[in-house]
């Protein structure tokens, strides 16, 4: 049995985190915390109560709890120092929150070394989604003009998504950086082509009523090619959840990106 505790346990990520770890095999629950604290976890998420209710203090929930795995979604401004405290304690992150900055990749990458303790950071848990990425690295060989929109729920705080990122990065190994678009474009409205990558462009879209979506668009020669991945819901996350959870403490390092636990 893999003892998990889930940080940021009360918000939408971390709830739906609650049931799947509540009802997936080789996962034991053993705590929760999350700013907000006191609810049972059981109750939460309407299943039965499991006597362990949410608290409100991490470094002490990993002392006394000494789980083997710390699920964390919570915020781009909490996330790091969540890992950090983890690693100290020896205790394997498993990360959905997006906003990591490189420089912050590089410190956990060594804390991991240092502690000896593994950890697994995923930009997108969705098997749809990390799939899109992967044909998206192996269109941009044939077609390296690309853009990329993402589309997301209008609380979400940093833009442009960990998941644009990572494509835009996998897209990278394959395209060779170059402005797209007409040499002498300019912008009537500061911002109109959105992000700029290497020359790709990447636009976020916020609104109401979204979860998770992605476009790559690409264009050639009178043709466009359209991949797009939709998560309808959080479930869709948590199967990938579930198996870094399982996977995180056979690792060795920091790994990122959840194509690196599929065959
Ligand atoms: P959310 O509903 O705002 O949930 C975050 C929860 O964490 C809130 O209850 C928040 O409390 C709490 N929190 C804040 N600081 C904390 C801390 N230091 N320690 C413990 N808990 C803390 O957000 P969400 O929609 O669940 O998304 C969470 C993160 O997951 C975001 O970064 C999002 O982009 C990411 N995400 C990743 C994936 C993926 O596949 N990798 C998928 C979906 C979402 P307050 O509300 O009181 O601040």
């Amino acid at each position: 049995m893999t003892k998990v505790i889930v940080s940021g346990a009360c918000g939408r990520m971390g709830q739906a985190v609650l049931k799947a770890v509540q009802e997936a095999d080789g996962l034991q629950l053993v705590g929760a915390v999350d700013v907000r604290g006191g609810a049972d976890t059981g109750t939460l998420v309407g299943l039965p109560a499991t006597g362990i209710c949410v608290e409100t203090d991490l470094v002490a929930a990993l002392a006394h709890l000494k789980p083997d795995v710390m699920i964390d979604f919570t915020r781009p401004d909490a996330v790091f120092s969540n890992v950090m405290a983890a690693l100290k304690h020896k205790v394997s992150p498993v990360v959905g929150t997006t906003g990591l900055s490189d420089e912050q990749k590089r410190v956990i990458a060594n804390a991991c070394v240092e502690n000896e303790t593994p950890a697994f950071i995923a930009p997108n848990f969705a098997i749809g989604a990390v799939l899109l990425m992967v044909l998206a690295r192996q269109a941009a060989k044939y077609m390296p003009d690309v853009e990329i929109i993402e589309l997301h729920h209008d609380k979400k705080l940093d833009a442009p998504s960990g998941t644009a990122v990572q494509t835009a990065e996998m897209i990278a190994e394959v395209r060779k950086a170059h402005k797209q678009g007409n040499p002498h474009e300019f912008e009537k409205i500061a911002g109109a082509r959105g992000a700029d990558y290497e020359g790709m462009h990447i636009h976020s879209v916020r609104l109401p009523g979204y979860v998770a979506h992605q476009e790559v668009i690409f264009g050639g020669l009178g043709q466009t090619l359209t991949i797009r991945h939709d998560s309808m819901n959080r479930e869709s996350f948590m199967p990938g959840v579930v198996l870094a959870a399982r996977k995180v403490c056979s690792l060795t390092g920091l790994t990122i990106g959840l194509e690196k636990l599929l065959d």
